[in-house]
């Protein structure tokens, strides 16, 4: 069984074919999903919420989880009505984590201050409901400038929780690896793993320890070498977890098995 640490299941793009998309990755033994919950604004952050309750239970669907959170681009609609609600949705069962949250330096929108202030505002909620965080990162090309700044606020704010989180689609260098782990964080490989011009990140990749790693498809975005440019979708996560296997010289199994445990130990599961 694998599980996807990362997906928009809420995305309007699955409008027509959710279910299915759903029964296919089931098919594929994708066992559970992480719905990620930050909706196109603030305001849907209870998106992947609403999709975990309407299949769960049902049958040959994977279990699924969800997140909610205030994307970086999104940090200046942070309000307190938003933390409110960022709040209540993760005082439910099924939100087991914060995020996607962090520092995205490379595409222009909210103001570098603006969303550092943001996360740390949303790592306040998410301590006091002791649920672990998943980061989006990325930083200007050519530099770690929002990683630096991300490493010290989880530093300072962070890391005394003792609660840990996801790099979630990691496409940084060994250094920045190697300091989340410290952190107490796993490393979330995404399909961008399978790309041909990757080799680097899947250097990285090749030196981290199997009990740091989970993979993801950030479905509808980042599909697989396979299928580059088409809707990605959780069924094809199993492209990268064979990626990672070869760079680990471990069997598709034994990814499978380690990111499942992974999983469940950061979030204080026996199983599913
Ligand atoms: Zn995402």
């Amino acid at each position: 069984m694998l599980i996807d640490s990362h997906a928009h299941l809420d995305s309007p793009r699955y409008a027509d074919d959710r279910e299915a998309m759903l029964r296919r990755a089931f098919e594929a033994g994708i066992g559970a999903i992480l719905a990620i919950g930050i909706g196109e604004e603030a305001i849907g952050m209870d998106g992947a919420l609403t999709v975990c309750r309407q299949f769960n239970g049902q049958p040959n669907i994977p279990k699924l989880f969800a997140s909610a959170g205030v994307y970086p681009h999104n940090a200046s609609e942070i309000d307190v009505a938003h933390l409110a609600k960022l709040d209540s949705l993760l005082a439910e069962p099924e939100v087991i984590a914060c995020g996607e949250i962090g520092l995205d330096y490379f595409h222009e929108g909210a103001p570098h201050e603006v969303q550092r202030e943001g996360l740390i505002r949303q790592l306040e909620v998410a301590a006091r409901r002791k649920r672990p965080i998943l980061i989006h990162c990325r930083p200007k090309d050519g530099t770690m400038n929002a990683w630096d700044d991300l490493l010290e606020i989880l530093e300072v704010h962070w890391k005394s929780t003792g609660l840990g989180g996801i790099m979630h689609c990691f496409g940084a260098d060994y250094e920045q690896a190697r300091r989340s782990l410290d952190l107490g964080f796993l490393i979330s490989f995404a399909g961008n793993l399978t790309y041909p011009k990757a080799q680097p990140l899947r250097d990285v990749a090749a030196q981290l320890p199997l009990d740091g790693l989970l993979v993801e498809t950030d479905a509808p975005w980042l599909a697989p070498a396979a299928q580059r440019g088409k809707r990605n979708e959780p069924a094809w996560v199993v492209q990268t977890a064979k990626v990672l296997a070869g760079l680990l010289g471990v069997e598709e199994e034994e990814i499978a098995a380690a990111t499942t445990k992974n999983f469940h130990r950061l979030f204080g599961f026996g199983g599913l």
